[in-house]
């Protein structure tokens, strides 16, 4: 069985209703990354970092799955498939996909500040000052900050370096080390890239771009894998 890799990052969850990174108007204008998402930041301030990835997740649990994710998993009648997102939203799990690889965490989790092995799921959409860990410490959002670490990145290269087809969805490729994965892709594999506005990664030639929505091209795309298998 071939083995389709799928890459996705904020955009593949725009029509769920959750805002890009670099969406004008959208979230991230009204805060600065330096405030709310680097250690530093837990430092100086942890009740607002917590708040707001509370606001975060409660926007979570109201979207839903669009067309877009709901195709992936039909990929599995006649493909190997790995799910490989920058997100930190879980539509991709409601949606039916499994072997999904967050980059850069999940807002649904929370993690000991003191022991990085102790996850935990959390219920609902608050995270308290006064939540600890089995240790006794506070615990954070399970979310990989500007500035840390990429735990999963290795096992992320791994699974690209055996793509037979690798389809890109909905990332700006701006934000590293993630957006060298597609430079992982060996020289047999079919690589598409569906953004409405996509841009050529300098390091990956033979990429086919697909300007447009997630949405519609994504099942469209599905469709016609299916059919060529
Ligand atoms: P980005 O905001 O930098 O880029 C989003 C891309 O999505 C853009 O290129 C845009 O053209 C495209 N896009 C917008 N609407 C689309 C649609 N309907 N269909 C397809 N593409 C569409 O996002 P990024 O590259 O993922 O990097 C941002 C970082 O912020 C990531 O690391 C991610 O962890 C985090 N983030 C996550 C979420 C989430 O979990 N849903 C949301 C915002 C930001």
């Amino acid at each position: 069985m071939k083995r389709v890799v799928v890459f996705t990052g904020a955009g593949v969850s725009a029509e769920s209703g959750i805002s890009t990174f670099r969406d004008s108007g959208g979230l991230w204008e009204q805060y600065k990354i330096e405030d709310v998402a680097t250690p530093q930041a837990w430092l100086a301030d942890f009740e607002l970092v917590l708040d707001f990835y509370n606001q975060r997740r409660k926007q979570v649990l109201l979207a839903q799955p669009n067309a877009a994710h709901l195709s992936i998993p039909l990929l599995h009648e006649k493909f190997e498939v790995n799910v490989i997102t920058q997100n930190i939203d879980d539509l991709h799990e409601r949606a039916g996909s499994e072997n999904v690889l967050h980059l850069h965490g999940e807002i649904r989790k929370s993690r000991s500040t003191i022991d990085p092995q102790l996850i935990y799921n959390i219920d609902g959409w608050e995270l308290k000052k006064g939540d600890r860990c089995e240790k006794g410490s506070q615990l954070r959002p399970h979310i990989v900050w500007f500035g840390e670490m990429v735990p999963a990145m290795d096992e992320a290269i791994q699974i690209t370096a055996k793509a037979d087809i690798m389809i890109v969805i909905g990332t700006s490729l701006e934000v590293y080390p993630a957006a060298n994965l597609v430079s992982y892709v060996p020289d047999y594999c079919e690589t598409y890239l569906i953004d409405p506005n996509a841009k050529i990664p300098a390091h990956s030639s033979g990429i086919r771009i697909i300007n447009d929505k997630a949405g519609n091209a994504v099942p469209a795309l599905v469709k016609k894998l299916l059919e060529n298998e």
